[in-house]
């Protein structure tokens, strides 16, 4: 049964989890005015799941289950799929900065492509487990923490080498029943108002690892957890014109030997399957995420022609200004365009999914990862300096300066001060302000750093078909003018030589 907003911030009334946010404890998550816009932020992943006109990317059919589902926990089976994901992200990002429920598409999708494989190799049942876990989570329509990235510890050590095992979250214990886990994972978005957490690795593993090579699913208010989280945007501030509604928490999460039953374990030990995991989550978490960065474009794109409309500017009459927002422009189509062709050239693995096709997945988001430094100084470039110089909301209410302020600070003349004030302070709260901070950081460091992009790219670039191709040409004599010598023998110019036959008598000795 699919929710809606209202629907999901009263069904986290059922959970009682342990939520510190900012050194004191939270009684009620739905009620805690710093989650509010957290909370909101994921509402509009059910809400828009509910309106007709967004129905078609919205929602889905799953194949297993004949279900209609929320596309932000559907399993893609094409090309299609992938492209409708891609655009539903977009257009959830569009409105909320960043609405989290695609990590769980993102995850849940690289499950069912482990578990398969895991059973396949091994010949355990994980994939059923996995099937009944995903209908369930389908059919009541959760939302689900990605807790994935563990504190690490000592970057240069592999796990089992810390000087304490907590910093990876791992298998202490197994029971009968299930296993026990421990240790932490630092970064969950919205960690403090999802339903459920899926816990998984964050690397590949050696044999000896085995015990962090986990995967599985464990309720927010299980016996064991506790989330220490940050305020979700930037909640109760005036001058924060979008992230006073939408914006998430990030949450340490500690699971302290906490019992996961059998039913939602999905991998206990099975390293190489635990790498396959990581990476296929990280592929299409890195395609959503160009899905996500092209919504928070968009915003900038706006804000941006805004500020220039405000300030009495016209792109189309000064050049440097059409030139900085075609700039904008351009970084955003582009990194999106890679989303669309990893969808278009998708990759079926052989449990029936589609993943993204790898190299344009991880261009895009290395694309995106960088560039997005460069989005936030074009759209100083247009605004000015008033984004950060703006004397707060406090001010636009003062009887002793309100009247003078709106005289100067005016820009075009048909346009009220208070609406230029509005995009002005609009435009430092998504790329100025602490928040806009977050959106740099996240657009790095989210689904990996830049380095794993590389590695990605490097791993699955056909290099050697393009070596193949130089190679060939070479041997055509195509590129050769006189200098280049290919490696064929006899073939050191555009005609080749005639190799002089041996005198027999010499060939017989
Ligand atoms: C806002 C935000 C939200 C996020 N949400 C989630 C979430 O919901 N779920 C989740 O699981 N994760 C989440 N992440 C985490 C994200 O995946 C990580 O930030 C990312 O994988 C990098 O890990 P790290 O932050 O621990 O940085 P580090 O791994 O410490 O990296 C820092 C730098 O050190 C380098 N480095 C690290 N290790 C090595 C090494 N061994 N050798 C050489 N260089 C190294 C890296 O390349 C990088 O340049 C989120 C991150 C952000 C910023």
């Amino acid at each position: 049964m699919l929710m809606t907003a209202e629907d999901y911030r009263e069904s986290l009334r059922r959970y009682r989890p342990r939520v510190f946010v900012e050194g004191a404890a939270v009684d009620s998550v739905a009620d805690e005015p710093l989650l509010a816009p957290g909370i909101a932020g994921v509402g509009v992943t059910y809400d828009f799941a509910q309106r007709a006109e967004h129905r078609p990317l919205m929602t889905a059919r799953q194949g297993t289950s004949g279900e209609t589902v929320n596309r932000m926990l559907h399993i893609d089976e094409n090309a299609t799929d992938l492209l409708y994901k891609l655009e539903a992200v977009r257009l959830v990002c569009q409105e909320s900065g960043c609405a989290q429920r695609y990590l769980a598409h993102d995850a849940l999708n690289a499950f069912f492509q482990a578990t398969r494989r895991c059973d396949e190799a091994h010949g355990t049942d994980y994939h059923q487990r996995f099937l009944a876990y995903l209908h369930r989570v389908q059919d009541e329509d959760l939302s689900l923490g990605i807790a994935m990235t563990d504190a690490k510890g000592d970057r240069s050590k592999r796990p089992a080498d810390q000087a304490t095992p907590d910093v990876y979250v791992h298998i202490k214990e197994r029971r009968p029943d299930g296993v026990v886990i421990r240790g932490t994972k630092a970064i969950v978005t919205g960690a403090p108002y999802m339903h459920e957490f899926l816990v998984m690795p964050c690397r590949t593993h050696r044999t000896e690892d085995a015990a962090f090579a986990v995967a599985c699913a464990v309720p927010v208010d299980a016996p064991g957890v506790t989330i220490v989280a940050r305020r979700a945007g930037r909640p109760g501030e005036a001058a924060a014109k979008f992230s006073a509604k939408y914006g998430q928490s990030t949450g340490v999460v500690i699971f302290d030997d906490v019992f996961v039953p059998h039913e939602n374990v999905f991998l206990a030990g099975e390293t190489e399957e635990g790498g396959f995991l990581t990476t296929s989550y990280a592929n299409h978490h890195r395609h959503s995420c160009i899905g996500a960065r092209a919504g928070f474009g968009d915003l900038l794109i706006g804000a941006g022609a805004l500020m220039i409309e405000a300030n009495g500017l016209d792109p189309d009459r000064h050049r440097h200004l059409r030139d900085d927002m075609v700039e904008l422009i351009t970084i955003v189509e582009s990194f999106f365009a890679c989303g669309v062709a990893a969808s278009l050239y998708c990759v079926q693995d052989p449990a029936g999914s589609a993943m993204p096709e790898p190299v344009f997945a991880n261009v895009g988001k290395l694309l995106l990862a960088t560039k997005i430094y460069d989005m936030h100084r074009v759209a100083h470039s247009v605004s000015g300096g008033l984004v950060v110089a703006l004397p707060g909301p406090d001010e636009d209410h003062n009887p002793e300066t309100q009247a003078s302020l709106s005289a100067v600070l005016a820009g075009r003349s048909d346009i009220p001060a208070a609406q230029r004030l509005e995009v002005s302070r609009l435009m430092e709260d998504l790329t100025a302000s602490n928040q806009g901070g977050w959106y740099s950081i996240i657009s790095l460091h989210g689904g990996g750093s830049p380095e794993a992009m590389k590695r990605e790219i490097w791993r699955n670039y056909p290099v050697m078909e393009r070596v193949a191709l130089v190679e060939r040409l070479l041997d055509r004599g195509v590129l050769d003018e006189g200098q280049r010598v290919s490696k064929q023998p006899g073939r050191c110019c555009v005609t080749g030589c005639e190799v002089p036959a041996l005198p027999s008598a010499t060939a017989a000795s």
